[in-house]
């Protein structure tokens, strides 16, 4: 695996009240390090320096007036809202921002020639629009990732986990075919950014190929997990993409303070399983997986350290194995609030207004719109032990 990260991506920063911050992925690539024993560091393969994506490079997805104007308000030494207000452009996050766009463009490099799994905690500003900043996001590294390769007309499938629409890749590709876009987020009726619904299913050469699952608040496990063992591994099989891209926002985490879903680790394990065994099995390996939303730093840091074990196939720590107590240091000095000991815990879950016949009907809208049938799929595993690596061996690559 390749895991991409350079200590400048946390100069994205939108403020010391802001509620995101890339300093929480700074802890899990920090966690990730201190669990590698010797023989495990060699085989991962560290990019610790990125360069800023080139103005040409961000307007293969941005328009050439908007990547301007961004550039200008961080030459400035004002601070100016790029959005309705949620969104501060600061002196210098021009570079910042443009920095995450080369690591995921890196990582997309790097996966694309060497046909291995390649992960960038900083990236996945799924909410950035061709013209305009949204939701936390100034440039759409994804989009901009993927926006070459998809001109030169080669099929792309785009996985978005995040609690939120992606609504910035799937408008940003709306029309296109060879973007398979499959996201799972809470309802737009009570979550930004208020799209991703089942009946957007894409225009013209993309008709067919933008899915939206949305979910209620306060669903979890019992939603999520059922409906994409059913969705994703038929959808990908018949669309074979070339590259998966994962979007791994952790905010649909449990106990999340800007999110209502109520996702466990185990679901999180159970899903980095089932799309890298797709990706050896689809595309030779070629998985590009970013971070994403989360405002929560114990479930951020401990959910994506461990993403990057299982992808990068080492085998996965017990839930109840102590995190590093030079860690736990770290998390306090960055939080200022008590690190959690476990790399996992038993989160405390409100009841779920998710019931099966919820699926049956979410399911029957999409199989309406899309005009295919999903019948019912397998039970799959959780997260219980420390475990084997993941994709070693065809039996084990299937998700069960
Ligand atoms: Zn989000």
């Amino acid at each position: 695996m390749v895991l991409v990260w350079d200590p400048r991506f946390e100069q994205y920063d939108l403020g010391p009240d802001h509620p995101f911050s890339e300093a929480y992925r700074g802890l899990a690539v920090d966690l990730f390090e201190r669990s590698l024993d010797a023989s495990e560091r060699e085989r991962v393969e560290w990019v610790r320096s990125v360069e800023p994506a080139s103005a040409s490079t961000l307007e293969s997805f941005h328009g050439g007036r908007y990547v301007e104007w961004v550039r200008e308000v961080g030459a400035g030494r004002a601070t100016v809202m790029l959005d309705q207000g949620d969104t501060p452009g600061t002196p210098g996050c021009y570079e910042a921002a443009a920095r995450i766009v080369g690591g995921t463009v890196e990582a997309f490099a790097r996966t694309d020639a060497h046909r291995v799994p390649s992960f960038n905690p900083a990236g996945g500003l799924h909410h950035a629009h061709r013209d305009r900043a949204s939701g936390f996001c100034i440039f759409n590294d994804v989009a901009v990732a993927i926006a070459r390769p998809i001109a030169r007309r080669r099929r792309i499938a785009y996985l978005d986990i995040d609690a939120h629409h992606g609504d910035g890749v799937m408008y940003g590709f709306y029309d296109d075919g060879h973007l398979l876009d499959i996201d799972f987020h809470e309802d737009g009726r009570s979550a930004f950014p208020g799209t991703g619904f089942p009946r957007e299913t894409g225009t013209g050469d993309g008709a067919g190929r933008k899915v939206n699952v949305p979910l209620p608040p306060g669903a979890g496990d019992e939603a999520l997990l059922p409906l994409f063992r059913r969705l994703v591994p038929p959808l990908l099989r018949e669309f074979r993409p070339e590259v998966i891209v994962l979007q791994h926002g952790v905010d649909g985490h449990a106990g999340d303070p800007l999110v209502q879903l109520q996702y466990t680790p185990a679901a999180y394990v159970e899903i980095e399983r089932t799309v890298l065994a797709l990706a050896d099995e689809l595309c030779d390996g070629r998985l590009v997986v970013t971070g994403g939303g989360g405002y929560r730093p114990e479930s951020v840091s401990r959910v994506l350290a461990r993403a990057g074990r299982l992808f990068g196939r080492l085998p996965l720590p017990a839930p109840d194995q102590a995190t590093p107590t030079a860690w736990c240091a770290e998390f306090f000095e960055v939080t200022g609030t008590v690190a959690p000991d476990r790399w996992a815990g038993p989160e405390p879950l409100p009841p779920s207004p998710w019931r099966a016949q919820d699926e049956e009907a979410l399911v029957a809208e999409l199989e309406r719109h899309l005009g295919t049938k999903f019948p019912l799929a397998d039970q799959g595993g959780g997260w219980t032990g420390p475990e084997a690596p993941a994709g070693t061996a065809p039996e084990a690559r299937r998700s069960t």
